[in-house]
């Protein structure tokens, strides 16, 4: 399966010239006994386009170009088997143009004519990208698990001497418990440092100084991390005192702990990382979201509002955009200098006359991406009602035009 970064790099390449695209997303079942529920849904959807191919405001090479991706379309999802959760189809015959996209998450359904493809469901699909490293971790072992692409793998793990039962409880005479004791609580802090040092190369390869001094003469680029993100899972308290042994610098890759994890059971291991892993982004997304706000209200590299931030989008200033799925608006767009904007004819900034569009927020992301911004999409409830789309800015904005 390409991934779905991949293709929207190509779906942003595209150039249509003035002949619409069809773009269609629609759930694709797990039970493929619901695969003729899909074939109705996507059906019902084409239906909504019948109008719309007979419509005599419109080109006849648009007319037909709508026609055509509408019968292609119809025998996509009759011939094709595609996988769950979902499926993006994008398709411009006067162009000679198709693309089907296998989606890792349920998209909304729904059907849309534009002059460029519509790829916003795609870029929520793409937020996830991170790998996490998620270590489970008892007295004396460490699993390391890779999840990475909503998959959960067991890694590796490590196996420290550890002290057998009957010598917790120490002897009933003299003072051999308490010694017991103390060697049980060096002998996990010792576990627990060599799973600090091998989280330590897998966060931080670079910091290895013989390692980094070869690199340099040797010319080549660093070591790349294995991970961006950590999550650790305690049995019980077996484990306490570990997080106090985190250096500052693995504390920052912290997304979340959880207790008692079950090991025998990937599925209910990946559930649990999961939660933590939802909370974290929700809570960084809440720090960007306030971050923006923070600097627009210093004056300069924060922006909230579609009207701003289309300005923001116009003059390649946005370093990352924050959005609502809610956000959309129709708006206007100068294929010349790639200004955008919520109405008008002609350009403001070139004098070129306007193309329209149903949804200005689905340009300003292809704009921003473009331009190697970053896109997230916010969950409900981590922005204020009213403040999305909002942007974090590479350099204050210049006076708008006008
Ligand atoms: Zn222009």
């Amino acid at each position: 399966m390409i991934a779905v970064q991949d293709h929207l790099n190509h779906l942003l390449e595209f150039r249509s010239d003035d002949v619409p695209v069809v773009s269609l997303y629609a759930v694709v079942p797990v039970d493929p006994k619901d695969q003729a529920g899909l074939r109705s849904r996507v059906n019902g959807l084409l239906d909504e386009l019948d109008p719309l191919a007979e419509d005599e405001s419109l080109s006849r090479a648009a007319r037909l170009s709508i026609r055509d991706d509408i019968e292609r379309l119809r025998r996509a999802v009759l011939e094709e088997h595609w996988k769950p959760h979902g499926i993006g189809l994008f398709s411009c015959s006067a162009r000679d143009f198709y693309e089907a996209v296998e989606l890792p998450r349920e998209p909304r359904d729904r059907i849309l004519v534009d002059a460029t493809p519509w790829v916003r469901p795609m870029t929520v699909m793409r937020d996830k990208a991170y790998r996490a490293c998620v270590v489970v971790l008892d007295r004396a072992r460490a699993s390391f698990w890779k999840y990475e692409n909503d998959a959960l793998v067991e890694s590796n793990e490590l196996q420290d001497r550890a002290l057998r039962t009957d010598d917790f409880t120490g002897g009933r005479w003299g003072g051999r418990e308490n010694a017991t004791h103390h060697t049980v609580e060096n002998l996990a802090k010792e576990h627990f440092r060599r799973v600090i040092d091998r989280l330590e190369q897998l966060f931080f390869p670079d910091l290895d100084h013989e390692a980094q001094y070869q690199s340099v003469v040797e010319g080549k680029p660093a070591p790349e991390p294995a991970y961006d993100v950590l999550v650790v899972a305690e049995h019980g308290n077996e484990a306490s005192g570990f997080l106090d042994e985190l250096p500052d610098r693995l504390r920052q890759k912290l997304a979340g702990t959880f207790t008692d994890p079950a090991l025998n059971d990937r599925g209910a291991l990946k559930a649990r990382a999961d939660m933590v892993l939802e909370q974290w982004e929700r809570d960084q997304e809440r720090q960007q979201f306030e971050h923006v706000l923070e600097v627009e209200a210093m004056g300069g590299f924060g922006v909230t509002g579609l009207r701003k931030c289309l300005w923001a989008a116009s003059s390649k200033a946005i370093d990352t955009l924050l959005l609502q799925e809610q956000d959309e608006a129709p708006g206007v767009v100068c294929d010349v200098c790639g200004w955008l904007g919520e109405s008008g004819d002609t350009c403001p900034v070139t004098g070129d006359s306007l193309r329209h569009t149903p949804d200005i927020v689905d340009e300003m992301v292809q704009s921003v991406l473009r331009d190697s911004g970053d896109v997230r999409t916010l969950e409900e409830s981590v922005a204020a009602e009213g403040r999305t789309p909002a942007a974090h800015l590479r350099f204050p904005l210049p006076p708008e035009p006008g």
